[in-house]
């Protein structure tokens, strides 16, 4: 099977940061979650194989549970080797997203400009949805996020002491006003540098980059995302993720 690499964009030097540190646990019990398989193959490399295909990405950073760097390095150089054109690196990470997305941060290259951070755990993200982040970063946006509509009904609650018991309703927001968000979600280096730093400094935690941007004052836009880039969370994830590339296996469309 070849792999069709869409030639590298002129004037776009953007990195891919790719927080894969996490144990996911809501996966149940076994590897940590990037490095469980889909259609025999890691859900990470998935992720990187896509990303190292983007025309605009020239470097990825791959943050590692800190207990795997080694594993997560051969893994790599043997599933990614000479057929993708991005430079691979891969560090270890930290006891959060954030802290992990630092690391990958701290390692990126004095050249680049343009930063996508992408969830291993989202690998069947189509590389178009990648280009098109990275294009509007260029195009002058500060922070990109893809996202999609969502398909239920939105109630905002007021949380249960305990799981199961009945939660009141407080609101239902205007479903049309609401985008379900995905990653890679894209930056200006500078601006993701200066909001990770604030937010190490006022210990705020957040949990995806872009909410870090609003929150210091930055503007963050919204761009089409695809139903594919789900996360792979829980169980039926994987049936699901497993159903989509049998699909596209079936169509050649690797
Ligand atoms: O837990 P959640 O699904 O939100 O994690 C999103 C991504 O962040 C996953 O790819 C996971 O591996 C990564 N992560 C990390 N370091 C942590 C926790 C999560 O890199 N400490």
């Amino acid at each position: 099977m070849t792999v069709p690499i869409s030639p590298k964009g002129p004037n776009l030097n953007a990195a891919a940061v790719v927080p894969a540190a996490g144990r996911g646990e809501r996966l149940g019990p076994g590897a940590p979650k990037a490095l469980r398989e889909l259609g025999g193959v890691p859900i990470l490399v998935h992720a990187v194989r896509v990303l190292a295909r983007s025309r605009a990405v020239e470097t990825v950073v791959v943050v590692a549970p800190k207990d795997g760097v080694a594993e997560v390095r051969a893994l790599l150089a043997d599933a990614i080797g000479e057929r993708e054109s991005a430079a691979l690196v891969v560090v270890p990470g930290g006891d959060t997203r954030q802290e992990s997305v630092r690391a990958g941060l701290a390692v990126l290259p004095a050249d680049v400009d343009v930063v996508l951070v992408h969830d291993a755990a989202r690998p069947l993200v189509p590389v178009d949805v990648v280009d098109s982040v990275a294009r509007a970063v260029a195009d002058g946006a500060e922070a990109v996020v893809p996202a999609v509509p969502l398909a239920d009904t939105v109630k905002q609650v007021t949380p249960a002491a305990a799981a199961g018991l009945p939660e009141p309703v407080v609101a239902t927001p205007d479903r049309a006003t609401l985008r379900a968000v995905q990653t890679p979600q894209g930056f200006r280096r500078d601006v993701l540098d200066r909001v990770h730093a604030k937010a190490l400094e006022e210990g705020v935690d957040a949990t995806d980059d872009a909410g870090l941007v609003e929150r210091f004052g930055g503007r963050v836009v919204v761009v089409p995302g695809h139903e594919e880039a789900f996360k792979v969370t829980r169980p039926l994830d994987l049936v699901l993720a497993e159903a989509v590339l049998a699909r596209r296996r079936s169509r050649d469309e690797f």
